[in-house]
């Protein structure tokens, strides 16, 4: 299997390449982002207990992430590989991942982080909030996203990097662009293993 996370803070656009990413590899999209709308959506239970952390712009514990992770990741144990997107966000939850996947004698192969300046960030999510049916895209909403970005996930990266896993690449570009230095980043890593 072939497994990669994509990393980067809101509005670094990393929902549009994980998709994009996956067509082009043939790798299963999974982003927790739009697991917990789709909960949301049909108001399950987990739905509308997520909603209560996100609609303020703060991280779903890690008890219900991992739960709703599990479950869906696990039907594509079989399958060429998952791209993660928008998880793991939390230390804790980058350890579970690699628990779970020990287990299974697969693993994380590649992280690559999408970096964007703060100010381009701001500007790109209240820009989507004029079309976005997304709540947590209101201004004030979004800075607390900010703050947790660097908080709480900013430390997944020194995790992989410990790893060696990590690799970054600069998102400020056109969607095209980005995409492309991504799939030269997956190819190099696939030329090298
Ligand atoms: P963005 O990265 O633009 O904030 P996402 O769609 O990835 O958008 O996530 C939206 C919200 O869903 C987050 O702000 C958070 O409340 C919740 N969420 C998504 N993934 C996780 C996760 N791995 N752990 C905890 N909460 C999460």
């Amino acid at each position: 299997m072939f497994n990669i996370v994509i990393f980067g803070p809101p509005g670094s656009g990393k929902g549009t390449q994980s998709a994009n990413i996956a067509k082009q590899y043939g790798l299963v999209h999974l982003s927790t982002g739009d697991l917990f709308r789709h909960e949301i959506q049909i108001q399950s239970p987990v739905g509308k207990e997520a909603n209560r952390y996100i609609s303020k712009g703060q991280l779903v514990p890690d008890a219900i992430t991992l739960r709703l992770l599990y479950k869906h990741a696990s039907k594509h144990i079989n399958d060429p590989g998952i791209i993660f997107d928008g998880f793991p966000r939390t230390l804790n939850q980058a350890i579970m991942l690699d628990r779970m996947m020990n287990k299974k004698g697969i693993k994380v192969n590649l992280v690559i982080g999408i970096e964007v300046e703060e100010e381009e960030l701001i500007n790109r999510i209240k820009h989507r909030s004029r079309t976005s049916t997304r709540d947590d895209d209101d201004e004030k909403i979004i800075h607390n996203r900010m703050k947790i970005y660097h908080q709480q996930t900013y430390p997944v990266i020194e995790y992989y990097q410990k790893q060696g896993k990590y690799e970054s690449i600069s998102g400020m570009a056109s969607v095209e662009t980005v995409f492309q230095r991504l799939c030269a980043v997956i190819d190099q890593y696939k030329h090298e293993h």
